[in-house]
């Protein structure tokens, strides 16, 4: 008899977005002529850059001839893929990794969910409130989160507030955890962490034993010189921290599916009975090489073209156009008095509710007032309450007349 892994029973429906549908539905039926425009956009919009997209033309030629042909590619990824990114993502930044610690992946989705697989089922894990959700909800399937109790939190898990009083960036926890989920530029808080607070991380992992888990699926959009890119600009990360990258929000790969974990050779974790520390890598090498066949050779071309001369360039247009974006709507918003946090190096604004506003009613008044979509903060976790998200990712003369309409809801 198949038995079914009853962790998925756990599982909340993400209602989210279907939710946010639904009421923009509902209010498109009663306002037939209104054009709604959406500030919750959580996809990219812009075009792929051309540079790419003529290595992608370039990839499927090869395909078409016995001679250039790509069947099977490496697991772990081609090695002119991974040593461009060793080139061009780390050692400018004076970090040495090396081409064997780089996993090509379709994407950091995939692997920041399935990375939880290294280590016990019974490790403790910490998670920032809000959050992404795949990093719980892949920790329920594995039976790791615990049981939910009817606030949604799960017993297993700690939630690190973050919240003005912190600037979003939590404070470390005052008990020992194992696994720790730390995402910056933060998705949807809009966030980053210095130097100085990410060290505290790495040093209580490095003191506590602990794995940090780190998603830098934003660092392009980083503007200020100070901000690290990546957790191994911090001495000791190299031991504790294992990395996730990818190219769809850097250069717009949503559709195309391409990015990179990196496991560094010197962490480690210790065997149940104490008697072992064992390194990750391999572990992460056997397990890709087990599930996973490669990512497409025309993606993975793809991603090469985003570090040539003009690849570089049309990536940071792009990328400079939804900052423009972030911008402007950072400014004005702040004009007609809201309270907006992030914004500055990462595509994310994270709007602070008037007068105590819960995150869904805001939702409702800014679409009915001006017929603007934002994304309820409280969506994404308790933190988030209060608050609701924007995103920069839309064309910009809807961001510009989103904001007028607010305006003029406003009468500022
Ligand atoms: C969009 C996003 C990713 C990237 O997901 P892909 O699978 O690479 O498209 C990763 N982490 C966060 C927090 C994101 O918002």
């Amino acid at each position: 008899m198949a038995l079914i892994n009853e962790h998925y029973l756990k599982l909340s429906k993400n209602y989210l977005f279907a939710d946010i549908a639904k009421k923009v539905n509902a209010y498109k039926v009663s306002h037939r002529n209104a054009r709604v425009i959406s500030l919750g956009i959580g996809d990219v919009t812009q075009p792929i850059a051309p540079a790419v997209i003529e290595a992608m033309h370039r990839a499927v030629d090869d395909m078409a001839t016995k001679e250039t042909f790509h069947g099977y590619g490496p697991e772990q990824g081609y090695p002119w893929l991974r040593e461009a990114i060793v080139k061009n993502d780390f050692l400018p930044r004076g970090i040495h990794i090396s081409a064997d610690e780089i996993f090509i992946n379709d994407g950091a989705k995939s692997d920041t969910g399935n990375i939880g697989e290294l280590v016990r089922w019974d490790n403790s894990m910490a998670v920032t409130d809000p959050i992404y959700p795949v990093y719980i909800d892949s920790n329920v399937m594995n039976g790791r989160a615990g049981s939910v109790n009817e606030k949604g939190e799960w017993s297993n898990v700690t939630y690190m507030a973050c919240n003005e009083e912190n600037n979003f960036v939590p404070s470390i926890p005052n008990h020992r955890v194992d696994m720790i989920y730390l995402c910056y530029p933060n998705n949807p808080t809009g966030m980053v962490i210095t130097k100085d607070e990410l060290r505290k991380w790495v040093n209580y992992a490095l003191k506590n034993d602990a794995v940090i888990f780190y998603d830098a699926a934003y660092h392009a959009y980083i503007q200020d010189s100070d901000i690290p890119h990546s957790i191994y600009e911090i001495k000791g990360a190299r031991k504790v921290a294992i990395e996730f990258h990818s190219y769809s929000k850097t250069a717009g790969f949503t559709g195309i599916r391409c990015g990179y974990t990196v496991v560094p050779k010197e962490l480690t974790a210790q065997t149940m009975d104490g008697k072992q520390r064992l390194p990750l890598n391999p572990m992460w090498l056997r397990r890709q090489s087990t599930k996973f066949n490669g990512t497409s050779y025309i993606s993975q071309r793809a991603a090469e073209a985003t570090y040539t001369p003009e690849g570089r360039e049309q990536v940071k247009a792009t990328i400079s156009y939804y900052m423009t974006n972030a911008r402007l709507m950072r400014e004005s918003l702040t004009r007609m008095g809201f309270k907006v946090y992030g914004g500055e190096n990462a595509p994310y604004l994270w709007m602070k509710t008037p007068d105590g506003t819960t995150s869904w009613s805001f939702f409702e008044q800014l679409l009915y007032g001006a017929q603007v979509v934002c994304t309820p903060g409280v969506g994404f976790g308790p933190s988030g309450e209060g608050f609701v998200r924007l995103t920069s990712f839309g064309n910009r003369e809807d961001c510009e007349e989103a904001l007028h309409r607010i305006g003029e809801w406003l009468h500022v």
